[in-house]
């Protein structure tokens, strides 16, 4: 009897040693996200001026979480991986790109130079503790499963840009930076409706308005009340404003909204008193892919290869090395 006990314990205790062992021996390794092509990203963290270097796909997942809200369906998220890995690609040294001014990095952290880019530190404090290891995750999945993939055309890297909403239609390059590209003319968008963005009203005092117009003139009555006229004189084929008159200085569409701090330059504006009631459609230069209506489509049922084919017809979604 003590003898069957002691074999009994004994098979208990081999059990417990060599179960763990077994588990982790059959669970299914992943192979590293970065496995095939280890591209390093020479980051500089614009807070504190360090350049950080980090492996290609790590990096894009802080790009993706921070410049799409990680809320987004998971095939929006995925697009947005493309595309930020389709930028920072065209950036790098190491692929004859320029890489920030002065050399010391392939690329900024800051949103304005570029593509916005947070580390794990940053992402806790957006998301919270509870929020990091949901949203954290969500984000690594999508950029996993769209691993080494970048926007191309004609074999080329593509120039993959993205803007938060476009407000019912997007623009072309040639209207915002006056450079064709033929995959970025402009296509109809009926998906960024429940986009925040989708239509704002921005009030600016006739002064202010005067003020950010130096070389304007004010002229009493000219806009029906008292203060600065206004006067659209072209709009560009997808809708937007291309040119308009303020007092007497012509201005470009995307000078006004840059010197009004307007979301887009889709816009119409009407003088209430003293002070000028923009309408406006949509947020950002409105160029590629529109973010919101990237969430709208996934929502719809659509994968993120066939939102980027929408954003930007006739371009390819091709792996960087194709070995
Ligand atoms: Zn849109």
């Amino acid at each position: 009897m003590r003898r069957v006990l002691l074999a009994l314990f004994a098979l208990l205790l081999a059990l417990l040693v060599l179960l763990p062992v077994v588990l982790v021996g059959v669970r299914p390794r992943r192979p590293p996200p970065t496995a095939g092509y280890p591209i390093a990203v020479a980051v500089l963290q614009e807070d504190t001026g360090r350049v950080v270097e980090l492996p290609l796909e790590e990096y894009v997942k802080g790009v993706v979480a921070a410049e799409m809200p990680a809320a987004f369906h998971p095939e929006a998220l995925k697009a947005q991986a493309v595309l930020a890995r389709t930028y920072v690609v065209r950036r790098l040294r190491l692929f004859g790109g320029t890489g920030v001014a002065d050399g010391s990095a392939d690329i900024s952290s800051h949103p304005g130079q570029g593509q916005a880019w947070l580390d794990q530190r940053a992402l806790r404090q957006k998301w919270g503790l509870l929020g990091y290891y949901r949203y954290w995750r969500k984000v690594s999945e999508a950029v996993e499963a769209t691993s080494g993939q970048i926007l191309t055309y004609q074999g080329e890297i593509a120039d993959g840009l993205y803007h938060s909403t476009c407000g019912g239609h997007t623009e072309s390059a040639a209207e915002v930076w006056g450079q064709a590209v033929p995959y970025l003319t402009g296509v109809p968008c009926e998906f960024c409706r429940h986009s925040p963005h989708y239509l704002t009203q921005v009030y600016v005092p006739l002064r202010a308005l005067a003020q950010s117009i130096p070389s304007s003139t004010t002229s009493a009555g000219a806009s029906g009340s008292a203060g600065v006229a206004l006067a659209l004189l072209e709009s560009t084929v997808n809708g937007r404003v291309r040119s308009l008159k303020v007092g007497d200085t012509v201005l470009r569409g995307t000078d006004a909204r840059a010197r009004l701090d307007l979301p887009s330059t889709w816009f119409t504006w009407k003088v209430e008193g003293d002070r000028v009631r923009f309408d406006v459609r949509g947020s950002g230069h409105g160029v590629g892919m529109c973010q919101y209506g990237a969430d709208g489509q996934a929502r719809q049922g659509r994968t993120y290869l066939e939102i980027l084919q929408y954003y930007f017809p006739g371009t390819a979604v091709s792996l960087i090395f194709s070995e």
